[in-house]
This record gives structure tokens, C-alpha cells and sequence, in this order.
């Protein structure tokens, strides 16, 4: 029952943004073919954070032969009508996520291994929801917390120990 509600839920919002991305090419004159509908669609079926050539991948796995070009420029569309998230978590680190209707979290980032990790925390959320700032009207933010994962500080530890012994 839940897990059915779950897929519903999904379901709804994957027409929901195709509506929207379908408006937006009507408004700008952009053709619709049904290689951008699909990338929507894929970036959709996943809340996961991606980069190009994941993307990439994960297109050709589903048998959908688009070029690189095409992929580039969808996704320029997608950014530009915001259904999609672009981050740039280092200097050639650029991941995307799905951004209708996601949930408000914040991101922590492994300097290590460049892992990223989605950080739900209420209480931050509400205190810089709740910010007032003088002469200046939010409008959004990111949060990134850059830091050594778990694993990566393990290993660290190992290297460390091996080291000493030496
Ligand atoms: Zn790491
Ligand atoms: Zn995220």
C-alpha cells in the first residue's frame, strides 16, 4: 500500500514536470522531440544526484541514442525553466538534480573522494528559511559543507598508522 502510494506520487510528478517542460517549449518556439522528453523523463525516474556522463550512460543503457550535443543543450533547457539543479561542487565537479518540487536539503561534500550527500536537517532549514536580512529579499541558497567522508577518513587513519610504523 505505501510503497504503491509512493509510485503514484512519483508517477504524477513525472507528468506533472513533462506538462511544464512542454509549456516552456511552447513559449520559446523550441522544438519537441522526444529525445529531450525522454532525458526529462530518465532525470525524473531518479532523485539522485548525476553528472553528464552518468546521464550519458544511463540513456544509451535504455536503448536511447541521443548525441552529446543533444544531451547539452536539453539539459540547458531543463536549467533555464529550473526542473533542473546544476551544482558546482568543485572546479570540475558539476552535478545536476531534479528540482520541481524537491525537497529543501543541503549537500556534503568529501574533498577526498568528491562524494556528494544529501543533509536533511530541520532545524537548519527553518533557521535560514526564517533569516531576515537587512535590505535584501531571499530568494533561494545552496548550503555546501565540504569535508573528508567517512571512508575517506578510515583510510586516512590506515595510511597514517602504516606510516608510523614504518
Ligand atoms: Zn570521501
Ligand atoms: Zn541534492
Amino acid at each position: 500500500m505505501q510503497e504503491s502510494l509512493v509510485m503514484d506520487k512519483e508517477n504524477k510528478l513525472r507528468e506533472l514536470v513533462k506538462q511544464k517542460f512542454d509549456e516552456y517549449l511552447t513559449a520559446h518556439k523550441c522544438r519537441k522531440t522526444p529525445e529531450r522528453y525522454a532525458i526529462l523523463d530518465l532525470i525524473y525516474s531518479d532523485p539522485k544526484h548525476f553528472d553528464m556522463d552518468s546521464l550519458y550512460e544511463a540513456m544509451t543503457d535504455r536503448n536511447f541514442r541521443v548525441s552529446r550535443a543533444t544531451l547539452y543543450n536539453t539539459m540547458q533547457l531543463l536549467l533555464d525553466c529550473r526542473l533542473v539543479l546544476k551544482h558546482q561542487f568543485g572546479q570540475n565537479l558539476s552535478f545536476y538534480e531534479r528540482a520541481y518540487n524537491n525537497e529543501v536539503h543541503h549537500h556534503l561534500i568529501c574533498t577526498s573522494c568528491n562524494k556528494v550527500v544529501e543533509y536533511k536537517d530541520a532545524e537548519l532549514k527553518t533557521l535560514i528559511q526564517n533569516k531576515k536580512i537587512k535590505q535584501f529579499t531571499p530568494v533561494y541558497y545552496n548550503l555546501y559543507i565540504f569535508g573528508i567522508c567517512n571512508i575517506c577518513a578510515r583510510n586516512l587513519k590506515k595510511q597514517q598508522s602504516k606510516s608510523n610504523k614504518n
